[in-house]
């Protein structure tokens, strides 16, 4: 150590970067970075070093600040013409002397304010519901502190950090490994090589190439396989990944086919808009001649509010707002979307093809019988609790014997533990193989057989494999090999079969009648693993701890064990719901064909005694034969990984839209490719949950059809505010319009002729910007009126403004207008109908039954065709914003400044009556519609 013995500062944020770690030792490294590489750092430390060198982030763009939002809002087209507004108002005002207060001008400024404060509040909202999701999304990193293994948010790792790194873990920051076991690294992200890279603890002789460099690990590559720990020596921009970050392409992310259509949706229609207040305009002007000043400007203040009015610019971000509401509704039911966009696909989901462990069952496995040569016995109690007991009244002691062995074997490679505690049993690892050490304890003599053995190494278990095996030595030196996995697949490794005391050679007989044995297990639902060992060989000579994938032949045949795994409840159910709703579900696993096929019937997702199609059997198809089996296929049995990316192509290429579940590392690209991937929440690798659209909080397959279902609602609430929004814009353009071109049939002019505008501009501004947009967020958040399940999917190309919508927006837009223009001519002397009150009045008149008429629009809008009576008061937000709304035209009517303001005049109680009524209509007329429409439907159905 130098002579200046370096004190343990708590704030250094000086010190050094490490240079070229990979040439170091470790117990140099964990000097210079003050960390003991057995317990980690403190927590303290850890959170000092936090502070002092930042989270482990890649810079990215820095968050916006909150008055940027806010001016942001205001830059949009329409606001340049609101803009343009005020000028005009502010000219005419001076021309006229500066009389007064500019009063349209003012309102037209207050509008423009309170606009971008609604739109800021809403993307505020929006964005802070991303910002929830992806904490609740975060990858994670184990790592040791104080001694402990503890799980860390990835970003609060730092410097000194020991990470535990196991199969299926990110790599969180750049580490010097400290030990690795047959741990390989997925470096594609950072070199673009696409085999894993095998790491160790020895220091490189000379500095290398990132994918060189053999004793590190690097920020956001992945455990491909193997177990290791490391030392954090970078993090944050300090990474290999930092260097890059900036070279990283940051592609904006591209624009979803919804936000394409809406964008679509609202470009088209400003231009007919301003088609459509260029015409008004003209005709005003060619029919009164521009006489004053204020004409003139009346006519363009008029213009430019029927061009705002019209264009639904707040679109976007009541879409955003929308979906991220929808989106915090699912996560708080367990299902975590990563993107609001992915919202889309979950609504149009054809093939649900979910895992069949954990996720259609509960992965509590209890062993229930042990079948060996000489017979079977039989273990009662379920779960993971002390009651129970082997059931040995069998008249074999052979088959006592063997079903010793294979229990002792079946808990010595096993890696789960047991942990008792107040006569309680806690189980940690591998449920699977937690079963056997529970099935061991509740056997006699089974502890103090595996107790003679320990450990020395281990081939892991991968779903590839389906077999995993140990290498014990016991207390005479003597090295076993002992090995479980799936009895179809272990048998091909086994060459002998244990009887009584005896190794006797695997017949012909014998192996038949031992999947004999396993085939009728299976059949009964069970999942079967079976069990043998090998106690000679060259790699079990004394001395020789190393094992490898072919260590597993020439085994001795112990047995099959038939554990009960049962199916969740709420699957079956979940499952008829998906059928319901046209969605198909598809069972892959690992598993055997029997156990599945049989769980699978148990749940209703195949038919009772259809054959699974098997991995073995997939892999000898080409993507012609698969493609024809994949639509009647139900349930995949003993596939691997890569089977499942082919079953996801196969169903894409047939048009589906695919839900697929995973949870190991090779699941990985399976979920990548298909339109929703699906990643386990609790069983899950971060690679997985990485790779995903979806993760599964509880695991549980009925979340994923609960997630289709609210995918449903959020696109038919989309369908909710666009139908309101659009028809109550159409309804404001046609009144101008039709207003200013039938004025003479109406009445509606000012006594000398010239025609009168039967909407004032800030009249059509409050409509559009203030009393709007209430309803239309409430409607976003409606809950589900039409069954969202007693449907097919949507099709993914299908528009969600198709024919039939905007035939009902444009049939409401109609009668508003009309009954709009009617309720004018009502109160107006001469025209259709004789009236008696002023312009004012008559116009206030018309303004108020064009905001009731959306009132009761908004009721229309929740369905297309039920009745705005069924569930009529489910929507507390919908009866608010109406209720806001009436109050707010009273005071816009009925309080003096605000009648300077919109040019309203006072009405007594019979007008208001009157304009009830009137806006009432269009409820009348849609609900008539709708009728039409269901009794046609009908007719058509039947
Ligand atoms: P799934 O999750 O679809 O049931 P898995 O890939 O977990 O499928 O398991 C496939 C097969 O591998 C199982 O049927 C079982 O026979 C075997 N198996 C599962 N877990 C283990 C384990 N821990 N050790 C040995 N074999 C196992
Ligand atoms: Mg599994």
């Amino acid at each position: 150590m130098a002579d200046s013995a370096p004190p343990e500062p708590l704030l250094d944020t000086a010190r050094p970067a490490i240079t070229d770690p990979s040439v170091r030792e470790p117990a140099e490294i964990a000097d210079l970075l003050g960390v003991d590489l057995e317990t980690g750092l403190s927590d303290a430390e850890a959170a000092s070093r936090l502070e002092a060198e930042g989270p482990n982030e890649l810079r990215g763009t820095p968050p916006t600040p909150w008055w940027r939002t806010l001016l942001a809002q205001l830059q949009d087209p329409l606001i340049y013409l609101l803009l343009v507004a005020i000028g005009i108002s502010l000219v005419a005002w001076i021309a006229d002397g500066a009389s007064g207060a500019p009063v349209d001008a003012i309102v037209i400024a207050a509008v423009v304010v309170l606009n971008a404060v609604i739109g800021y509040s809403q993307e505020a909202r929006a964005a802070d519901a991303v910002a929830a999701l992806g904490r609740m999304t975060a990858a994670t990193s184990t790592v040791l502190r104080e001694g402990r293994l503890v799980d860390v948010p990835s970003a609060e790792l730092v410097r000194g950090d020991v990470l535990v790194l196991a199969e299926g873990d990110q790599v969180g920051a750049d580490a010097r490994v400290l030990t690795a076991t047959a741990l390989r690294i997925q470096e594609a992200s950072l070199t673009g090589e696409s085999e894993a890279v095998e790491k160790s603890a020895a220091a490189l002789a000379e500095p290398g190439q990132i994918g060189d460099r053999t004793s590190m690990v690097h920020k956001g590559t992945a455990v491909a396989q193997g177990v290791g720990r490391a030392v954090v020596t970078a993090t944050g921009m300090g990474t290999e990944m930092g260097a890059i970050a900036d070279m990283l392409d940051r592609t904006e992310s591209e624009p979803t086919p919804l936000e394409q259509e809406i964008a679509g949706v609202s470009r088209t229609l400003g231009i007919i808009v301003v088609v459509i207040a260029v015409v008004v305009m003209a005709a005003m002007l060619l029919v009164n001649g521009i006489e004053t000043s204020d004409d003139l400007v009346g006519t363009l203040l008029l213009g430019v509010s029927l061009a705002v009015a019209a264009v639904p610019e707040g679109l976007p971000a009541i879409l955003s707002l929308v979906l991220a509401i929808g989106v915090q509704r699912m996560a708080s039911r367990k299902a975590v979307v990563k993107e609001l966009h992915s919202v889309e696909p979950l609504g149009s989901a054809t093939v649900i093809c979910s895992d069949k462990t954990g996720t259609l069952t509960k992965n509590e496995m209890t062993i229930e019988q042990v079948v060996t040569a000489s017979g079977t016995i039989e273990i009662t109690g379920v779960g993971y609790r002390p009651e129970g007991e082997a059931v040995l009244d069998v008249a074999s002691t052979a088959a006592e014997h063997e079903a010793r062995l294979l229990l002792s074997a079946g808990s010595l490679a096993n890696n789960a533990q047991l942990a008792e505690t107040g006569g309680e049993w806690q189980i940690q690892g591998d449920p699977t193989e937690a079963a056997f050490l529970v099935a061991a304890r509740k056997f006699p003599g089974v502890t103090d057989e595996a107790g003679r053995f320990t450990r020395a190494a281990e081939v892991p278990f991968t779903s590839e494999r389906k077999k995993m095996s140990a290498l014990e030595v016991d207390e005479d030196g003597r090295r076993v090999l002992m090995s479980k996995g799936g009895p179809d697949v272990l048998l091909a490794d086994c060459t002998h079969v244990q009887v009584g005391d005896q190794v006797l050679p695997l017949d012909e007989k014998r192996r038949a009648d031992a999947l004999a044995d396993v085939e009728s297990l299976s059949a009964q639902a069970l999942r079967t693993l079976g069990v043998a060992y090998r106690a000679e060989g060259a790699d079990l000579a004394d001395g020789t701890d190393a094992i490898d994938d072919d260590a597993e032949h020439d085994l001795v045949y112990l047995g099959v064990v038939g554990i009960i795994d049962p199916p969740r409840p709420e699957a079956a159910v979940a499952v008829r719901e998906a059928h319901r709703a046209g969605v198909r579900v598809t069972m892959i696993t690992g598993d055997h064909p029997a156990t599945a096929s049989r769980i699978a019937a148990d749940l209703g997702i195949a038919e009772p005694g259809a054959a699974a199609v098997t991995g073995a059997e997939l892999a000898r198809m080409d993507d012609e034969a698969l493609g024809a089996i994949v639509e009647e296929t139900r349930v995949f049995a003993r596939v691997a990984p890569e089977h499942k990316l082919r079953i996801v192509d196969a169903l894409q290429a047939r048009g589906h839209v695919v839900s697929m579940t995973g949870d190991g590392v090779n699941d990985a690209p399976a979920l990548k490719s298909a339109d929703i991937g699906v990643a386990m929440g609790i069983t899950g690798t971060e690679v997985t949950k990485e790779a995903s659209t979806m993760i599964l909080a509880d695991d549980n397959f009925a979340t994923i059809v609960a997630a289709i279902r609210q995918g449903r609602v959020i696109f038919d609430n989309i369908r909710k505010f666009l139908r309101f929004l659009l028809s109550s814009n159409l309804g404001e353009v046609l009144t101008v319009f039709l207003g200013v071109v039938l004025a003479g049939v109406i009445g509606l002019t000012d006594g000398s002729g010239g025609t009168v505008v039967p909407l004032l501009a800030t009249q059509i501004l409050w409509i559009n910007l203030v009393t709007d947009s209430a309803p239309a967020l409430a409607l976003g958040m409606d809950p589900e009126i039409d069954d969202p399940m007693a449907r097919p999917p949507r099709r993914p190309d299908d528009r969600i403004l198709d024919r039939g919508m905007w035939a009902g927006i444009l049939f409401v837009g109609a009668v508003m207008a009309v009954v709009m223009l009617t309720t004018i001519d009502m109160f107006l002397p001469g025209g259709l109908i004789e009236g008696s009150d002023s312009v004012e009045v008559a116009r206030t008149a018309g303004f108020t039954t064009l905001v009731l008429a959306q009132l009761f629009n908004a009721l229309n809008s929740r369905s297309a065709t039920s009745s705005a009576f069924h569930r009529m008061f489910v929507n507390p937000w919908l009866w608010g914003s109406i209720v806001l709304v009436v109050v707010l035209q009273v005071l816009v009517v009925e309080v003096p400044f605000l009648q300077t303001a919109f040019g309203t005049a006072s009405m007594d109680l019979a007008h208001w009556a009157a304009c009830t009524g009137m806006a009432a209509l269009v409820l009348v007329a849609v609900e008539l519609r709708k009728l039409v429409l269901r009794v046609s439907a009908r007719s058509r159905r039947g």
